[in-house]
């Protein structure tokens, strides 16, 4: 993430995510689940400006920050309440540090919801180490990571700002992996979303059927082919999600934009997190524009062109 001081107020970048593969390993005791993920960001950001209250008081606005874009996501109603990652993690850093300040945040809304692209999470990890800047808390980073496993499994990757990085646990332990180049990729995220919640409760439905065990499996040697790969076009042999049969069952539109994609010559697909978005890695910058434009003329979902970030 990216920060910048302008007078008294703080304003943050927060990227996305997207989830280059995702192993289910199992169902853990406490509701949650054991998975192997290897987690890159993407330069699509969220806006975050943090300006201080002198109350307690936290106060969260949310722009739509796609205002005049063709597909903007009108449909999205974002909380502003407790129900919003932002107002859980101020009130978490408030709680646990006593401090007695407060903050009145804006958010721009540029990631896509309930697309698997982390953006709830990101903004969550954003307030946090803005926060510490901002109420001067100086937080350790060790203290940021406990606070943020609390919030939820994705915020952990976001913290450290890392461009890419495999993460296990239930996607709290992070491990930094190489990227020795920019990668280019087109997302396209159908017009529907996919609730994280309901994904999860299929593919245990799925698991069950077929006859498969809930509990966690070891990590195979298979598993670690990450760590000798680091040529975006050697991933395509390790993409995989799974997620994807429950979220394909779901919502049929997550199929259609994975096969438009596997027509696209050279482009190595898959899905991210729990859907609904899914991305497409080209060769260079030229082929993301040559893909994105006809995933565009389909009229199959929202398409952005992008790479890497940080
Ligand atoms: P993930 O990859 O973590 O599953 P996602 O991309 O599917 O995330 P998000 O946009 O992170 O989806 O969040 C989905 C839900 O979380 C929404 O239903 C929304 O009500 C709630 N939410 C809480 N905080 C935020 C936030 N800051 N931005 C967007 N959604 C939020």
């Amino acid at each position: 993430m990216r920060i910048h001081r302008q007078g008294t107020c703080l304003n943050v970048l927060a990227p996305a995510k997207l989830n280059l593969s995702l192993q289910v390993l199992g169902e853990r005791p406490d509701g949650f689940h054991d998975l192997q993920t290897v987690m890159i960001s993407v330069r699509v950001f969220d806006l975050l400006s943090f300006r201080p209250l002198p109350e307690q008081d936290i106060h969260l606005s949310v722009g739509d920050g796609d205002i005049g874009h063709r597909h903007s996501q009108n449909s999205f109603a974002c909380p502003t309440d407790e129900r919003n990652l932002i107002v859980q993690a101020a009130r978490l850093i408030q709680s646990e540090t006593g401090c007695n300040q407060g903050v009145a945040i804006h958010l721009q809304k540029r990631i896509p919801s309930e697309a698997g692209m982390g953006g709830g999470s990101s903004d969550a990890a954003a307030t946090l180490v803005a926060l510490n800047h901002l109420w001067g808390l100086d937080l350790s980073r060790e203290r940021l990571h406990s606070l943020a496993a609390r919030l939820g499994s994705d915020l952990n990757f976001f913290l450290d700002s890392f461009p890419i990085a495999i993460c296990t646990g239930r996607g709290e332990k992070i491990e930094p992996a190489r990227l020795d180049s920019l990668v280019h990729f087109v997302i396209v995220k159908p017009r529907s979303g996919l609730a994280t919640g309901e994904v999860f409760r299929l593919w245990k439905q799925l698991s069950e059927d077929s006859g498969q065990s809930l509990n966690s499996r070891e990590l195979n040697g298979s598993d670690h082919r990450w760590d000798q790969l680091n040529s975006p076009l050697a991933w395509s042999s390790v993409i995989q999600n799974s997620l994807q049969p429950a979220a394909e069952s779901l919502n049929a539109d997550v199929n259609s934009v994975l096969l438009n994609l596997s027509y696209e010559d050279g482009v190595a697909s898959g899905m991210t997190g729990s859907g609904s978005a899914c991305f497409g890695i080209c060769r260079n910058a030229r082929h993301a524009r040559r893909v994105a434009a006809r995933m565009q003329n389909r009229g199959i979902g929202r398409v952005w062109v992008t790479t890497s970030g940080v």
